[in-house]
C-alpha cells in the first residue's frame, strides 16, 4: 500500500517516488519540467469504484470533463465506456475528438449561447442540462429553426449546504446556479407547453470537495421531492441526475468511496421507490484528481528575514488552485535525501505574491532536485494560463511501464500564432 491514502499509484521505492512502474525523475529529464504526469490505472480504478456502485443498474456516468479536459484523458474515460458533461462549445468538440459520440454527452452551464445549442443539437447530444427560464425559451426557438428537437432536463437548487468552500458550492440560494427550488414547478410546466423540446429528466450539481455524505441525502431527499411534485403535475421525469462533486484527499481528508457513498445512496432512492428510474452523476475531480502530480524542478533557495522560499519552475499559472481557493497540495520530494529539511515557502516564478504553492512545508531539496505537486490531476491543467508568456506544461499519460507524451510543452511561439502587429 502507498503512504498516500488518497495516491496509491504513486509511492517510494526506495529514495524514488514512482508513477507505477515508472520513476518521475527519469520522466522529468526526459520530457522537461513543469510536467503533469497522470496514472491510467489510477483514473480507471477511481471510475471502477463508480461503475461498481452502480451494477447492473439502470445508470450513466458522464465525466465532468472541465477538472481535466486533456484529450487522452477523455478517450480513456471514453473507451471505459464514460459519458461525458460539458460546458461550453469547446469542451463538445474536445469530446467528439476523444471519441464520445453526442449520445454521450449532456450539456451543462448557465450561459449557453444559440451557436453552442445549435451545434450540440446537430450533433445529437443525449441532454441539455436547463439552468433557467430565459434559457428554455432560447432552446426552444433554436431547436424549432434547426427542425430539431432538444431533450432538456432542468438544473434545480436543491438548497443544500456542501460544507464546502464558497468559491466551489454551488447549490444553495444565491448561487447563480441552477433553477431556484420555489421556480422548479413552473418552469417544468413551462419547458413542456415549449415547441422543440422534449422533457427527460432533473439534475442538480451542490458543489465540489465535497466529503462529507450527509450533503447527497439531503440531495437525494430534495431531489426525489421534485420528481414526486413534477410528475403529479402531469410531466414525467425519466432520469434524475445528481452532479458530482465527492472530494478526493489533499491533506487528510476522508471522503466516502465512491461505491460506498452510492451503496447508501441508492439504499434510500430504492426505499422512496425510484430504484429503477435511469440514474446519472458527472464525477469530475473524484475521477482525476488523485490520478495526477505536477513535477517541477527546484530553481534557488532563497534565504529570507522572515521565511525561506523554494522557488520552482511551477507556477500559479500552471497550478491555479493555491491562488484561486487557498488550495492545499502536498509537495514531495522525487528522490529524497538524507540531509536535514528545511521550512520554506514554496512559489514560483510569476511576478504575483499569490503565486504560491505551498506555505510552510517541511523539505529537505537542493537546486537541481526534482518535487512532485500531489494530488494535481484535477482543475490544474484546465485552469492553466498563458499568465507571464508561460508556456503550459507537457502532459504525460502513465500505463505500467509505459509513458505516452499526450501533450507537448507550448512554445513562446505557439502563444503569439493568432496575435498581429499594427502595420
Ligand atoms: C463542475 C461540475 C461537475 C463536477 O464537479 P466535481 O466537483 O469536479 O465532481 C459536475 N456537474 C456540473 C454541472 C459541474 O459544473
Amino acid at each position: 500500500m502507498s503512504r498516500f491514502p488518497g495516491q496509491p499509484y504513486f509511492d517510494y521505492r526506495g529514495d524514488q517516488l514512482y508513477v507505477e512502474e515508472l520513476p518521475l525523475a527519469d520522466l522529468a529529464r526526459e520530457y522537461g519540467t513543469p510536467l503533469f504526469v497522470y496514472s491510467k490505472a489510477s483514473m480507471l480504478a477511481a471510475l471502477g469504484a463508480y461503475q461498481r456502485g452502480f451494477g447492473d443498474r439502470n445508470a450513466k456516468i458522464h465525466y465532468a470533463m472541465k477538472a481535466n479536459s486533456s484529450l487522452a484523458i477523455l478517450q480513456v474515460f471514453a473507451q471505459a465506456g464514460c459519458g461525458f458533461d460539458i460546458v461550453s462549445g469547446g469542451e463538445l468538440e474536445r469530446a467528439l475528438a476523444a471519441g464520445a459520440k453526442g449520445s454521450d454527452i449532456v450539456f451543462s452551464g448557465v450561459g449557453k449561447t444559440r451557436a453552442e445549442m445549435k451545434r450540440a443539437l446537430e450533433v445529437g447530444i443525449a441532454c441539455f442540462n436547463v439552468e433557467s427560464e430565459p434559457e428554455l425559451e432560447v432552446l426552444s426557438e433554436v431547436a424549432t429553426s434547426a427542425g430539431k428537437e432538444a431533450a432538456v432536463s432542468l438544473r434545480v437548487n436543491p438548497n443544500v449546504d456542501p460544507k464546502t468552500h464558497p468559491y466551489i458550492s454551488t447549490g444553495l440560494k444565491g448561487n447563480k446556479f441552477g433553477v431556484a427550488h420555489d421556480r422548479v414547478l413552473h418552469a417544468y410546466q413551462r419547458a413542456a407547453q415549449l415547441p422543440g423540446l422534449r422533457v427527460v429528466g432533473i439534475d442538480c450539481h451542490i458543489g465540489s470537495q465535497i466529503t462529507d455524505v450527509g450533503p447527497y441525502l439531503d440531495t437525494v431527499d430534495r431531489m426525489l421531492d421534485l420528481v414526486q411534485a413534477v410528475e403529479t403535475a402531469g410531466i414525467p421525469i425519466h432520469h434524475i441526475d445528481f452532479g458530482g462533486g465527492l472530494g478526493i484527499s489533499y491533506h487528510g481528508e476522508q471522503p466516502p468511496q465512491a461505491d460506498a457513498l452510492w451503496a447508501q445512496l441508492l439504499a434510500k432512492i430504492d426505499a422512496r421507490g425510484f430504484g429503477s428510474r435511469t440514474l446519472m452523476i458527472e464525477p469530475g475531480r473524484s475521477l482525476v484528481g488523485n490520478a495526477g502530480v505536477c513535477v517541477s524542478e527546484v530553481l534557488y533557495l532563497k534565504p529570507g528575514e522572515t521565511k525561506n522560499f523554494c522557488i520552482v519552475d511551477a507556477a500559479m499559472n500552471d497550478l491555479p488552485r493555491p491562488a484561486m481557493y487557498q488550495a492545499y497540495h502536498a509537495i514531495l520530494p522525487v528522490r529524497t535525501r538524507d540531509d536535514m529539511p528545511h521550512t520554506y515557502d514554496v512559489v514560483g516564478p510569476v511576478c504575483e505574491s499569490g503565486d504560491w504553492i505551498g506555505h510552510t512545508r517541511e523539505l529537505a531539496v537542493n537546486p537541481g532536485d526534482y518535487v512532485a505537486v500531489m494530488s494535481a490531476g484535477a482543475y490544474c491543467m484546465s485552469m492553466a494560463s498563458n499568465y507571464n508568456t508561460r508556456g503550459r506544461a507537457a502532459e504525460v499519460l502513465v500505463d505500467g511501464t509505459k509513458a505516452h507524451l499526450i501533450r507537448e510543452r507550448e512554445t513562446p511561439a505557439q502563444q503569439m500564432l493568432r496575435e498581429k502587429l499594427v502595420p
